[in-house]
């Protein structure tokens, strides 16, 4: 399992990155709305958050078409990877995820005495269902997919995906983690909640931290069911985790279509101007459904980030499939700009 990032080496890098492409956050947010809200929520701080929890899981529960005993809230999704991965791993068994996928809730789960079987990705870096359900086996604690997946940023078509939810969560809980689905052109098309919805063992997550802008501010949720719920909150104080003014923030970015819209609108230009650079340079980039692009480098990937890093530009690089690759984020225009112009002196 990839080890968990070196906090110590990214506050050092941190002051270096004029353009911030590392962790695929939105630099559009949050919205004004959001702004205003949690400025308002700032004076009534001093008391519990119950009120604004219980507010924003109403709306989330109606905004998802479930009941609020279907919603758990965290502290980012990261609290809800991590709240799955201590339930599950409790009695040992192995998470079964693909590979190269998401890595926080497989390390959790490793981390507290679980393993791990991996799958590599299609050909076309889709999840390998068949492959997948071929593997679940009665030591399978859990199944892990991310849709679209991190660190490709490449999908797993919806229908197939359902269907291997229908029958593979008759076994076997599935974890699906949506982080990156409000990117895509019909969310609601994508989404696997109505695999929770007609009853299935199925747990969606979803976070505030990439569309909505809300990094920093940390609120994600939990889809499934009441019972699953329930057991997921003992592990994250019952969702009792987000503060007062997170919890307002995200109520009023929930319904802000039109600033979610433009954020997804800025995301594409930037995306559209990235391929492009990356093409005329005769780089061949996956092809991405969230807020950043994966391509393989012609170079050692530590050394590409550590020139980048000289100019300026923050990103990361991986190795799977015997191949050096680099995973960039999508800034402003600006910060784009700024990776082209490096970029081009590298490649
Ligand atoms: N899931 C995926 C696939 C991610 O890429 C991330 C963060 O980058 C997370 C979950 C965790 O995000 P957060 O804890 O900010 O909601």
């Amino acid at each position: 399992v990839p080890p968990r990032a070196d906090l110590k080496k990214i506050l050092a890098d941190l002051p270096k990155m004029q353009a911030r492409l590392t962790s695929n956050e939105n630099p559009f947010g949050p919205s004004e709305k959001a702004k205003k809200a949690l400025m308002e929520a700032v004076n009534e701080s001093c008391r519990y958050p119950r009120e604004r929890i219980m507010a924003l899981r109403a709306a989330i529960a109606k905004e998802e078409g479930v009941s609020e005993e279907h919603v758990l809230l965290g502290a980012g999704s990261s609290d809800l990877l991590l709240a799955a991965a201590l339930k599950y791993a409790d009695k040992g068994g192995s998470i079964l995820s693909a590979d190269p996928t998401y890595a926080s809730l497989v390390r959790s789960a490793v981390d507290v005495g679980a393993g791990w079987e991996k799958v590599p990705l299609t050909k076309d870096f889709a999840h390998d269902l068949d492959a997948m359900a071929k593997k679940v086996s009665d030591s399978t604690s859990l199944v892990y997919i991310v849709n679209p997946n991190n660190p490709t940023g490449t999908i797993t078509p919806a229908d197939k995906l359902r269907s291997f939810c229908e029958s593979v969560s008759k076994r076997k809980p599935i974890f699906i983690d949506e982080a990156y689905i409000d990117y895509m052109a019909d969310p609601k098309s994508q989404t696997m909640v109505d695999c929770v919805r007609k009853g299935q063992n199925v747990i969606v997550a979803r976070t505030f931290s990439k569309v909505h802008g809300f990094a920093g501010l940390r609120v994600g949720y939990a889809i499934a069911q009441p019972e699953v719920i329930k057991e997921l909150g003992k592990y994250t104080n019952g969702g009792f985790n987000v503060s007062a003014t997170s919890a307002s923030a995200a109520l009023a970015s929930l319904h802000d279509k039109e600033f979610t819209q433009y954020c997804v609108q800025k995301n594409k230009e930037a995306k559209d101007f990235t391929y492009d650079v990356l093409k005329k340079e005769g780089y061949t980039p996956l092809d991405s459904h969230t807020n950043f692009v994966m391509f393989p480098l012609k170079m050692n990937g530590k050394k590409f980030t550590e020139e980048m890093l000289k100019r300026g530009v923050g990103l990361r690089s991986w190795e799977f499939y015997d191949q050096q690759w680099c995973r960039v984020s999508m800034g402003t225009m600006d910060d784009m700009k700024l990776f082209a112009d490096a970029f081009r002196q590298l490649s």
